[in-house]
């Protein structure tokens, strides 16, 4: 193979040499006919905006809508390059410029939200891939476990950033991945779908904490049983002692449970792989005792979780707490709870640092740039999905992966993630912010496909 056959990407630090019809390390440049060029052609935002918008949300502030997306777009490094292509068009009679680029950043993470009461381990603890640190087990929010992955710390580490990369990337083109939590689950899931718990595929996620579910199902529960208790790992919460039983139901019960009591009726639970995500792998094991319980022949109990995937009806006989079938009035309630809980799936947002060398391309004044991007003045937007700029400095971003078309995220082995941005203004705007007057494009001068070709 002759050297001039062979073509040197240089689209990021790693300069590839690529020979003919083959591609870079990233997969995302190819040597076609001697030249470099991306393996995608440009997308157009006309072709993804119903993934970029809810499909029930009229686009607003039309004239800030990128025409076209960074996905295809290309890279240029070093970043004192122009970015691949700036874009001007006419809306509502107003000249608007789009910058597009597909940008590598070092500096980017992903948080995980898995909708699940099982417990997956401790919070703060590891999350490994391949047997490296990957990311750690974040604070728990309302129903749902929480992963935080990447960062920059992790990413520069030689045994885990290239895994940290290669893993986020998959994740954010929704492909299935598995992760190990130390001391904890081995999960397996897809951004979109169930979350898989240790082989489990979860089903539901619960309907509110044990406390909430008092309120959602006040009436029937006071139809289900004599005492209802509802095991959570945030709040278990028990009907007659709760202020709602204590409006509706006729008396407490004497049911004392054995978690930590928060206020009346309502208890901190624990942390375990038993009933509702807690250590209980007995539903009567909830109880530590019942007053006076030889005067409450007959007494019902149910005892359920707050997806109501597992229940059970105890009935107090000879003093001693009984297992029974549920009753209809028990399996309504039963039901109600399963009917209201929404199914468990994972979602993912992709935070990026975009606040560096990545708006030289855009325009020469960084600072007014990353205050106009502050300001709203510039509308920045990834895959032309919206993106939320956390307040103070720099320009850090949050995006749901499952706004942006499906494989629009790529890598470099620097290591990186490579994300498409757009940054989309008034013309005059752009020219006040430094732009590249003579890096201008009109839009209709793009014909399809565009491609991005590295220049010489
Ligand atoms: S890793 Fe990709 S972007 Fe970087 S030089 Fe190789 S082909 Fe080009």
């Amino acid at each position: 193979m002759s050297e001039e056959n062979i073509v040197t990407c240089k689209c990021c630090p790693v300069f590839c040499r690529i020979r003919p019809g083959q591609k870079g390390a990233c997969l995302r440049y190819e040597n076609y006919n001697g030249e470099v060029r991306r393996t995608i052609p440009l997308v157009r935002y006309d072709a993804i905006k119903e993934v970029a918008i809810d499909n029930d949300q009229p686009i607003t502030n039309h004239e800030l809508q990128p025409e076209i997306t960074g996905i295809g777009s290309g890279t240029t490094y070093p970043d004192y390059k122009r970015a691949p292509f700036i874009v001007q068009y006419e809306e509502s009679g107003v000249e608007v410029v789009t910058v597009v680029s597909e940008v590598p950043l070092s500096y980017c993470g992903m948080e995980i939200k898995l909708d699940t009461d099982e417990y997956i381990g401790e919070e703060c603890a590891k999350v490994y891939s391949e047997g490296v640190q990957v990311g750690f087990v974040a604070q728990e929010q309302y129903g749902s476990k929480m992963l935080s992955l990447g960062g920059i710390n992790l990413i520069k580490e030689k045994k885990s950033g290239l895994k940290t990369v290669l893993l986020m990337e998959a994740i954010a083109n929704r492909e299935k991945v598995e992760v190990q939590i130390e001391r904890g689950a081995h999960l397996e899931f897809r951004v979109g779908e169930a979350p898989v718990i240790n082989g489990k595929k979860i089903q539901k996620m619960r309907v509110g904490c044990g406390s909430a579910a008092m309120a959602l199902f006040a009436y029937p529960f006071r139809e289900a049983a004599d005492e209802v208790i509802v095991i959570d790992s945030d709040l278990t919460a028990i009907y007659t002692e709760h202020p709602v039983g204590k409006d509706l139901a006729s008396g407490f019960s004497g049911i004392h449970l054995k978690f930590r009591r928060s206020s009346p009726g309502r208890y901190f639970g624990d942390d375990g792989e038993g009933w509702g995500g807690t250590s209980i792998q007995n539903p009567v094991d909830v109880i530590s005792y019942i007053e006076n319980i030889q005067d409450k022949e007959g007494m019902t109990i149910l005892i359920t979780e707050a997806t109501g995937e597992r229940s059970a009806l105890f009935q107090v006989q000879r003093g001693k707490l009984i297992e029974i079938p549920l009753t209809p009035q028990a399996s309504r309630a039963v039901q109600l709870i399963q009917e209201n809980c929404e199914p468990s799936r994972v979602s993912a947002l992709f935070i990026g640092g975009a606040g560096g060398s990545a708006r030289v391309g855009v325009a020469s004044k960084p600072l007014k740039f990353t205050e106009a991007v502050h300001q709203g003045k510039v509308k920045m937007t990834s895959g032309g999905a919206p993106v939320f700029i956390y307040p103070g400095g720099g320009i850090t971003y949050l995006v749901d992966v499952e706004k942006i078309m499906k494989g629009s995220f790529g890598w470099i082995p620097t290591p990186a993630i490579v994300a498409p941005i757009e940054y989309t203004m008034p013309l005059d705007l752009y020219l006040e912010l430094g732009g590249f007057a003579d890096s201008i494009v009109p839009l209709k001068e793009l014909r399809d496909p565009v491609v991005f070709y590295q220049k010489p």
